[in-house]
């Protein structure tokens, strides 16, 4: 999903109305009725007509025929600009660049403030998934069902930002976060690469422990990445680790805590094997080496992402992993039954991380931004 920034600046306020306007009748309709976003955006002489003609054509928005009523819902389009509309106004965005990743379920861009410091962008895409070849016996969707992936990518980048948050604050070296809307964080963008594109480091065993030794103190403060493998390891030049992407973290009272744990410690022994031939006997074990003594799970739970919302994002993320689990001919099948409903979410081939690490050195190098507002704007 392309993030058209330059589009973004030739939009007039009336039309910026009706497209906030679809939003908030999202919040109770799958389908926005036409004359309830006539309604909520209160323009003179019926002159939403036209623009929510027009708002279609930019694709921000997406006409729903097959519904008992005609309507439109924001399309992921149509997100990424009231976000950064917000951004924008609150000054932590203020010109967008390249996009230097690209996941299964994030974009990442480099963007940067008004005072053109760099930054990076995450936009959650959650939903690239069709929703409705989840075989959904739970009911944490409820009657959220089509307008799913917009609060699933919410919740994503929610978790996001208050456990990078949680973590900064407590010297944990991650990423500052900066800003948070929508669907999208921003925040600092780490000089580095990923460790997966680390060759040779000077002393493999001294990264091991460093690495293992995070492990164990994210632990002991009660909580688990989830997903601690090379891609989500950023070198610096000077050789310090620093741990992204938390949309998957856990607390260590989760009921698979032992077996999360042990997963991110084998990704890390696993690499260090392969890659620098390195092993050693000593690794973190979750009964022996895990003492919890503080509590930042409890932490971000207080901070505004609940208990309830950690359990929809989850339940959400396993029903995902069964589904990818399944064989391929038959997940086709059923993408192309979903296609006439979802057709502003992109279903794009995910690039192997190797594809995207390659991009991603390639754009940090142009990195041009353009502003996202017009002069007339500001
Ligand atoms: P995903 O959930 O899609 O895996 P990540 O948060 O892991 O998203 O980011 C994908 C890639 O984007 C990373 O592997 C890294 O190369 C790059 N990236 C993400 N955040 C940053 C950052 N703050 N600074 C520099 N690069 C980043
Ligand atoms: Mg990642």
């Amino acid at each position: 999903m392309k993030l058209d920034a330059k589009a973004l600046r030739y939009m007039s306020s009336e039309e910026f109305r009706v497209l906030t306007a679809v939003e908030m009748g999202s919040k109770n309709h799958e389908v926005v009725p036409t004359a309830l976003i006539a309604n909520i955006a209160q323009l003179r002489h019926g002159g939403s007509h036209k623009l929510v003609g027009d708002l279609a054509k930019n694709k921000l928005i997406a006409r729903v025929q097959n519904a008992k009523y005609d309507g439109y819902r924001l399309t992921y389009g149509g997100y990424d600009y009231l976000a950064l509309k917000t951004f924008v106004k609150r000054g932590s965005v203020y010109s967008v660049g390249n996009q230097i990743g690209v996941g299964k379920e994030s974009d990442i861009y480099l963007v940067a403030d008004d005072d053109d410091n760099q930054l990076v962008l995450k936009l959650q895409r959650l939903g690239r998934v069709s929703f409705r070849t989840i075989k959904s016996k739970r009911d944490y969707l409820q009657k959220r069902k089509s307008a799913s992936w917009m609060y699933m990518s919410r919740l994503a980048a929610m978790k996001e930002f208050a456990f990078m948050k949680v973590l900064y604050e407590n010297g944990f070296p991650v990423p500052e976060p900066v800003d948070l809307s929508r669907h999208c964080v921003v925040m600092e963008l780490i000089d580095a690469f990923p460790l997966r594109q680390v060759d040779e480091v000077a002393d493999p065993g001294k990264l091991y422990s460093e690495l293992m030794s995070l492990i164990v103190r994210l632990a002991q403060h009660g909580l688990i990445h989830g997903d601690f493998n090379e891609f989500n390891i950023l070198i610096k030049s000077n050789g310090v680790p620093i741990l992204i992407d938390f949309p998957q973290m856990v607390s260590t009272s989760h009921p698979n805590a032992e077996y999360y744990f042990n997963r991110d410690v084998e990704c890390i022994r696993t690499f260090f094997r392969r890659r620098f031939g390195y092993e050693s006997v000593l690794y973190p074990k979750f009964k022996l080496d895990v003492n919890r003594e503080f509590d930042l799970d409890v932490q971000v739970a207080a901070s505004g992402f609940s208990k309830k919302m950690q359990d929809e994002l989850e339940a959400y993320q396993e029903e995902i992993k069964e589904h990818e689990d399944e064989d391929d001919s038959d997940q086709e099948s059923e993408s192309d039954e979903e296609s006439q409903d979802e057709t502003s979410i992109p279903q794009v081939a995910p690039k192997t991380e190797e594809e995207l690490a390659e991009e991603r050195l390639k754009n940090l190098r142009l990195g041009n931004t353009e502003p996202i507002v017009s002069e007339s704007e500001e």
